[in-house]
């Protein structure tokens, strides 16, 4: 038998419903607060992501799905989409076209990450990018936006927002030098991808998920305790605009995001209820990020929201079942179906759900099949009522039973009475 690549899901029917209430509801809110859609490719050469992301980081050095193709060209399958964003941001040059630029978007991001530990290698995400504006009323806004989305989805009780500041360019290599320091201190100690952050991406040690390093991590400088004045002030007022914002938050020193992109603010949105995969949300500005892309001097800020963790943690909550149809329609034969078939047309037209049996069965049977599909009403036509010009209507629920003209707004006046 054939089966799916490892690391790549199916998302069955049953489970729509709870995909879509995140799609209907991230859009509403997104949309609310000014942003627009846009659509990227799946597909984007290598570069992108070695300049954008950073050649050192574990995206970039280990998880990322790249190929030539017939050309001889280098590509990858996008493993997140902020770079990708700021690439058609630039290439459209929208910075000239719109006043404001921001964008929302939703789509399979793949990384070669080990299945084992329950990660898939191609999962979705909800993704947030605001160009132009550096501001820490912004930031706020930003988190406050994602917050109300854990609102909407009935998980903020799952979630806690955690947030960080990581400095700037005139501050952050002054804690690096410090961070390094006392890490290397304890070098021997540290695990082995730890060891070549040392030198390379120091920061990134701080989020190590081995226990060891944990512990060192939870002991090292704050770079809390060396951001320069700015730096600080800009903090202070987020977390001061958060509370306008009425957010709950948490400030956790710890969270530095494994990108290279990220300046200044930095924030999760952190669960404890997924074992190790804690983070569901998570981003932050990323004020270098376009020019270094060879783009204009552009700050921006965003975040990514992981829709099948999302989607974990709302079915913990709530039972969301597809929709029934409304209208089950058991016909005898092959007359019955053309004296009905213009009725169940132009009821799906007005966007009700109708199922008709194709196959030739018993009503008996219909009626089964009716009462399995959970349909509100069976529609029989049979022999008598064919005879009559009418229909036999049966709420599948009283049981109870009429005659009825089957015209349109005779059914319509029917869901209108049991919605
Ligand atoms: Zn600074
Ligand atoms: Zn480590």
């Amino acid at each position: 038998m054939l089966k799916a690549v490892r690391g790549f899901k199916d998302v069955l029917p049953e489970d729509m419903p709870y995909w879509h209430l995140l799609g209907e509801e991230a859009r509403s809110l997104f949309e609310s607060y000014g942003y627009r859609e846009i659509r990227i490719p799946v597909l984007e050469k290598l570069e992108l992501f070695q300049r954008g992301i950073g050649s050192t980081t574990d995206i970039v050095e280990k998880e990322m799905y790249v190929f030539e193709d017939k050309g001889g060209e280098l590509l990858a399958l996008r493993p997140e989409a902020t770079a990708c964003i700021a690439r058609a941001f630039i290439e459209h040059r929208l910075d000239l076209k719109h006043t404001t630029n921001k964008y929302y978007f939703f789509g399979p991001m793949f990384r070669h990450e080990r299945p084992q530990a329950g990660r898939l290698r191609q999962f979705h995400q909800l993704n947030v990018e605001a160009f132009g504006v550096r501001s820490p009323s912004m930031d706020a806004e930003v988190m406050a936006m994602l917050y109300t989305l854990a609102r909407k989805l009935h998980i903020e009780d799952a979630v806690s927002l955690e947030i960080n500041h990581i400095g700037c360019a005139k501050c952050r290599p002054i804690y690096r030098e410090i961070l390094i320091n006392y890490l290397a201190g304890q070098k021997d100690k540290l695990c082995k991808d730890c060891k070549r952050r040392l030198e390379r991406n120091p920061l990134r040690i701080l989020d190590c998920k081995n226990e060891t390093c944990k512990e060192i991590a939870l002991n090292a400088p704050r770079i809390m305790d060396h951001l320069c004045d700015e730096c600080r002030r800009y903090f202070e007022e987020t977390l001061d605009f958060l509370s306008v914002c009425d957010v709950p938050f948490v400030i956790n020193p710890l969270i530095v995001r494994g990108l290279d992109y990220y300046t200044g603010t930095v924030f999760e949105l952190t669960t404890t209820e997924l074992g190790a995969q804690n983070a569901v949300a998570a981003g932050g500005r990323y004020d270098n990020l376009i020019e270094e892309l060879g783009g204009p001097s552009v700050p921006g800020i965003g975040f990514a929201v992981g829709a099948e963790r999302t989607v974990a943690l709302m079915r913990k909550r709530m039972k969301l079942e597809e929709k029934k149809p409304t209208f089950f329609f058991a016909v005898l034969d092959a007359e019955a179906k053309r004296f009905i078939i213009p009725v169940v047309l132009s009821l799906r037209e007005k966007k009700i759900r109708c199922e008709m049996e194709h196959e030739e069965k018993s009503l008996k049977s219909q009626m089964r099949k009716a009462n399995k599909l959970g349909a509100k009403y069976t529609v029989m036509v049979g022999e008598d009522e064919l005879k009559k010009g009418k229909v036999t209507v049966r709420n599948m629920k009283d049981k109870n039973q009429f005659e009825m003209e089957p015209s349109v707004e005779n059914f319509l006046r029917l869901v209108e009475e049991n919605p």
